[in-house]
């Protein structure tokens, strides 16, 4: 091998940092008094996705309607064709363009529903497809406009919902793959929270925990309640991984003809758990849970698609039922306060962000 070769080879994918390069743009924690009842808490809604035809004046209106504080905007790229109804076309630009309109409303992060993704090479192994999206994700973090990345799609049932969705795909690639990896690091450099969808099979489970714990500067966020893990595992987990958190998109929608993940929908495995009863009412372990480990979790409405969005006045009651389960302290943080977290998180040691403040919980 040429010394040319061998640099060419050990070429860093990503550009040394500048100084000024990780100033994310600041923004203010959610807060209310402490006398705020659970049920009238403000809320930031981490899970939600972000279409072409969903305006930001929409979203507002319906945040407003709700008390909604902040939502995460999780662009989808997924068109039409080939079977496929998505009703998406969302676009990171049209995220940043949102979040530079309304800077306290909207966390824009780098959207990871892209076919591009679909496919288990990209997923496992360095391709050239990877490595642009790579670099241009970094790009992005870079400007400091986005706050997270997401929703990587690692294992992923298809469906058919009432509102005319197809999604065709069915997708089992590897947490632990080249890509995910390389992300990771990301996720640490830029203290990104990464966010990711992949129901809980024992392959898969096995897999995240490989991931979360080769990159424990990362900031991982799995997504449904870690693909709807048991409260037994997801406890183990939290336990052993400080850089684990959970988000519960979708995970309280219960009842007769619901399509969401807080059912055993669109396929019941048996390593499927879910948080609530038919009634809304959490149940026993996912209730002891969340008390003790109320600063991993955050929630979300989960819509994905944007016909879905005229379900959003109806979602959030079903989350102030949940929170008015719980105790002050634990609400708090489901509503808002973990979330607060991890928008403020410093780079580890250069404190280039905005300093993680001790918020009011
Ligand atoms: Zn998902």
């Amino acid at each position: 091998m040429t010394g040319l070769a061998a640099a060419t080879m050990a070429a860093p994918l990503f550009h040394a940092l500048p100084a000024a390069a990780q100033q994310r743009r600041t923004i203010g924690p959610v807060h209310t008094p402490a006398t705020t009842a659970n049920r009238d808490l403000p809320l930031v809604d981490f899970h939600t996705h972000l279409q072409r035809r969903t305006t930001a004046e929409d979203l507002i209106s319906k945040m407003d309607a709700t008390g909604v504080a902040r939502l995460v905007l999780m662009p989808l790229y997924y068109g039409d064709g080939g079977g496929s109804v998505n009703d998406g076309q969302g676009s990171d630009e049209q995220a940043r363009d949102y979040g530079a309109r309304y800077p306290e409303r909207f966390a824009p992060f780098v959207g990871m529903q892209r076919g591009e993704l679909n496919g288990r090479e990209v997923m496992r192994e360095q391709t050239p497809q990877g490595i642009r999206l790579l670099r241009e994700t970094e790009a992005k973090l870079r400007t400091g406009d986005f706050f997270g990345m997401g929703e990587f799609m690692l294992r992923f049932y298809p469906y058919t919902n009432k509102f005319g969705i197809v999604a065709t795909s069915d997708m089992d690639y590897p947490a632990d793959g080249w890509l995910m990896r390389q992300f990771a690091d990301l996720s640490a450099r830029y203290k990104a929270p990464m966010c990711f969808h992949a129901e809980a099979e024992p392959h898969v489970a096995d897999a995240v925990r490989r991931l979360v714990e080769k990159h424990p500067e990362a900031i991982l966020v799995w997504a449904h309640n870690c693909g709807r893990s048991s409260a037994t595992d997801i406890a183990a987990m939290f336990q052993r991984y400080p850089n684990l958190y959970a988000d519960l998109g979708g995970m309280v929608y219960s009842g007769p003809n619901v399509e969401a993940y807080g059912v055993y929908w669109p396929r019941r495995t048996q390593w499927m758990h879910l948080v609530v009863d038919e009634r809304g009412t959490l149940l026993p372990d996912m209730k002891a849970l969340f008390e003790r480990y109320s600063n991993r979790f955050v929630i979300g409405t989960d819509i994905a698609h944007a016909r879905v969005y005229e379900r959003y006045l109806g979602h959030i009651p079903r989350w102030r039922h949940i929170l008015s389960q719980l105790s002050p302290a634990a609400a708090r943080n489901l509503a808002f306060g973990t979330a607060n977290r991890l928008f403020r998180l410093s780079t580890a040691g250069l404190q280039r962000f905005a300093p993680i403040e001790s918020v009011p919980i």
